[in-house]
């Protein structure tokens, strides 16, 4: 899959921080990771952390999937409102999934806090009502989030222009977010595990998984053998061929970032800025004093289509922000687009496949992406352990 346009910022910001070799002889090892993008690289930073000896195989340079491509911003609030997800699971799951993902977070910057390279910032999040209509909605997710005990207030039209500058009717404002660079925090991880015995295999594609009684075998393109107890399946959107049934729908996600300012201050304590309309708009500043833009999503995934459209998105990106800030010049220094995924709840699939035992998924997909690579690295971590999660249930692939 042709998952991103050639040049995200954070690669050329950063390039290739740790090479490795690819695979040239067989293997036996407790765990395989297939993939070392965020999701296998925090599955490997927990199965190394429980003992287990791992491997990670990708077939391209680490991280260099759509985790190069990743705006990154970390937010509880999945695709799917609490309103609209109460009803497509029932309360108590739809609650604990939102409550996972607001831990997610702070079980990450616990993780991040060991390195400053990778720009791990918690941060405010902003959801405004994009219309009038959409006011009401935006009420009742106030009322249902601040039940479940989410720390968050309720903006009017005049504590919107006083903190943030624009005009909307109203707003949420979360306390707990955050951003960080995905790219350079895949690479952290790997590279710190390699202390804790973790192999890493770049260059290195699994042609062929079989599961069997005692675990799995895997072969690479060089005809390598991979034996392991148990294999983690975390190929981002790539994964889908390992899976029968439909789980994902693709589409284009583009993204600008400007030339860096000379203020380190844009609006109230630089939230992460999205909004209720559908695809959204999403906004938030880096740790070099830029301003990130992503959105217009299209419901398409052909790359050639999607990289011939991102110089027109990107124009109408920076005029979106042009409406929002008027009196911000946005100079646009960088842009790219990526394949996106998103499921029909808005929540990841993690876990076994009826019928293969040792064969775990660990799918971050949607717009929390990271925040669910995370939650997949704990619930696979439990398993491989052979202790039971009550989580494990919310994002199994046969939920209704
Ligand atoms: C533009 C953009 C913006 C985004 N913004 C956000 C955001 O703000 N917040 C958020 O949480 N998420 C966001 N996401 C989503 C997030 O980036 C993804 O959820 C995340 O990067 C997926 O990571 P991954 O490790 O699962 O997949 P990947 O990074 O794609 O890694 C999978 C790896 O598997 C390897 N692989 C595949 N098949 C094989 C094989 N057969 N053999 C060996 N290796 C294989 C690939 O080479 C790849 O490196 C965004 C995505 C895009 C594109």
């Amino acid at each position: 899959m042709d998952l991103r346009s050639d040049f995200p910022f954070w690669l050329l910001d950063k390039g290739i921080i740790h090479s490795y070799p690819s695979l040239q002889q067989h293997i036996n090892t407790d765990i395989v990771i297939m993939g070392a993008g965020i999701s296998g690289a925090l599955a490997a930073w927990h199965l190394c952390h429980a003992g287990f000896k791992t491997v990670v195989v990708d077939k391209r340079h680490v991280g260099m999937g759509s985790t190069a491509a990743s705006t990154a911003l970390l937010q509880y609030e999945i695709d799917t409102p609490l309103t609209d997800l109460i009803r497509l699971r029932g309360e108590r799951d739809a609650v604990r999934s939102y409550l996972l993902c607001l831990k997610a977070i702070a079980d990450l910057e616990a993780i991040c806090s060991r390195w400053p390279e990778v720009a791990f910032s918690k941060r405010p999040s902003l959801q405004y009502a994009s219309y009038k209509k959409d006011v009401s909605l935006l009420k009742k997710e106030f009322q249902l989030r601040k039940q479940i005990g989410i720390a968050l207030q309720w903006l009017d039209k005049n504590a919107i222009k006083n903190w943030f500058g624009f005009e909307k009717e109203a707003a949420l404002l979360s306390r707990d977010a955050a951003e960080v660079k995905a790219y350079s925090l895949t690479h952290a991880l790997l590279h710190q595990c390699k202390q804790l015995g973790l192999e890493v295999y770049d260059h290195t594609a699994i042609t062929h998984v079989a599961e069997n009684k005692r675990g799995v075998e895997l072969i690479t393109n060089t005809g390598k053998k991979i034996k392991a107890r148990k294999l983690v399946i975390a190929c981002g959107y790539e994964s889908a061929r390992y899976i029968s049934q439909k789980v994902q729908t693709l589409h284009s996600t583009y993204a600008i970032i400007s030339e860096p300012y000379s203020t380190d201050h844009h609006w109230h304590q630089n939230a992460l800025i999205w909004e209720t309309n559908r695809p959204y708009l999403y906004l938030r500043t880096t740790e070099d004093n830029r301003i990130l833009i992503g959105g217009k999503d299209d419901d398409f995934s052909d790359p050639r289509r999607r990289d011939k459209a991102l110089h027109a998105k990107a124009r109408s990106l920076e005029q979106a922000f042009h409406k929002l800030f008027p009196a911000i010049p946005f100079r646009t220094d960088f842009k790219w687009a990526g394949v996106f995924a998103s499921t029909k709840d808005g929540l990841p699939y993690i876990g076994n496949l009826p019928g293969k035992p040792h064969t775990y998924f660990a799918l971050g997909l949607g717009g929390n992406g990271i925040t669910f690579s995370i939650i997949a690295a704990q619930i696979i971590t439990q398993l491989a352990l052979g202790k039971s999660n009550d989580d494990a249930r919310l994002f199994g692939f046969n939920r209704p």
